[in-house]
């Protein structure tokens, strides 16, 4: 590890204001991702930004037709919640999938998405959900927000403060996990509701994706067997020691079709 200075703000702004200071500034939710890197010397930040204390980012609120989530909350905090389990299952059985409680209890939903891992769940689970990434900026729909593998739109110093999630009237997230780290080798979140009828695809490609043919088919048939003869070309998806690209288009499938009939 390289030397860093160390903050841990009380505040969004006084966040803001550090990191914007500092001349190489990293932000850091549960640590997960982040210092194993630095452990790695893979990062070498001049300033690191803890965000843990800032008790306004933390927290879930069912509020009107939708979820908010804080950005430190973590993934054991989505599984555990009442609000999350009665509004959306769907989103507390996708966090409750991530990982081991390790990792559940130290990960966060900003952290997981800010840093857009080609394989990660949340971004399936916020893309498929018609979800709003809130920013101390702004308001970024997940349709304009996971933009490549660990890209994402946020500029510079941006800081997502909560995500808002419409309750839809179905969802759920079926997921084909790696057995050692559990995350996804291909996961699906398909949803129908006031964000319309959704496919959202992780671990199959370079970033998450949806898959507008099987969308356009559960709108008119919302069952497995309409989705049945549709696929998707293994051209362009990730080949590893894991999975090729071709078992990764025949999972997507395979996992659509599990998603559609648990949502009912
Ligand atoms: C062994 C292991 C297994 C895992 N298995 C899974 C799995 O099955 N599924 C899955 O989806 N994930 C999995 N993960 C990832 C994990 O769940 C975390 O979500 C991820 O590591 C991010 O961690 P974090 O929230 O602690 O963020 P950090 O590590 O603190 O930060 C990650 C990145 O996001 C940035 N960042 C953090 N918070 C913000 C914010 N509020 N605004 C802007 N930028 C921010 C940081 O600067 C950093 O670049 C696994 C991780 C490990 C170590």
């Amino acid at each position: 590890m390289y030397n860093f200075n160390y903050y841990r703000p009380l505040s969004l702004e006084e966040a803001a204001q550090v990191l914007s200071a500092a001349s190489d500034g990293k932000l850091m939710s549960g640590g997960m991702t982040l210092i194993p890197t630095l452990k790695q010397r893979l990062a070498n930040p001049s300033d690191l930004v803890d965000l843990s204390e800032i008790a306004d980012l933390s927290g879930i609120e069912a509020k009107g037709d939708t979820v908010v989530i804080g950005a430190t909350t973590t993934h054991a905090e989505v599984a555990d919640s009442e609000v999350v389990k009665s509004q959306i299952p769907a989103l507390a059985a996708l966090a409750e999938s991530i990982g081991d409680p390790q990792v559940r209890n130290r990960g966060t939903i900003g952290g997981s998405i800010a840093n857009n891992d080609p394989a990660a769940d949340y971004p399936a689970g916020l893309l498929g959900l018609g979800a709003t990434i809130k920013t101390d900026r702004r308001q970024i729909p997940a349709d304009d927000f996971f933009t490549g593998m660990f890209e994402t739109a946020l500029e510079e110093g941006e800081i997502v403060t909560a995500v808002s999630v419409p309750i839809p009237k179905k969802a759920a997230y079926a997921k084909f996990p790696n057995p050692a780290s559990r995350y996804a080798i291909v996961g699906v979140m398909v949803a129908q509701g006031p964000a319309g009828t959704r496919v959202a695809v992780t671990g199959a490609g370079p970033g998450v994706f949806r898959v507008a043919k099987m969308e356009t088919a559960l709108e008119k048939n919302f069952s497995a067997n309409a989705i049945e003869g549709i696929s998707v070309p293994a051209k362009g998806l990730n080949a590893d020691m894991h999975a090729s690209a071709d078992y990764r288009a025949h999972l997507v499938g395979v996992m659509a079709r599990r998603a559609v009939t648990a949502a009912g």
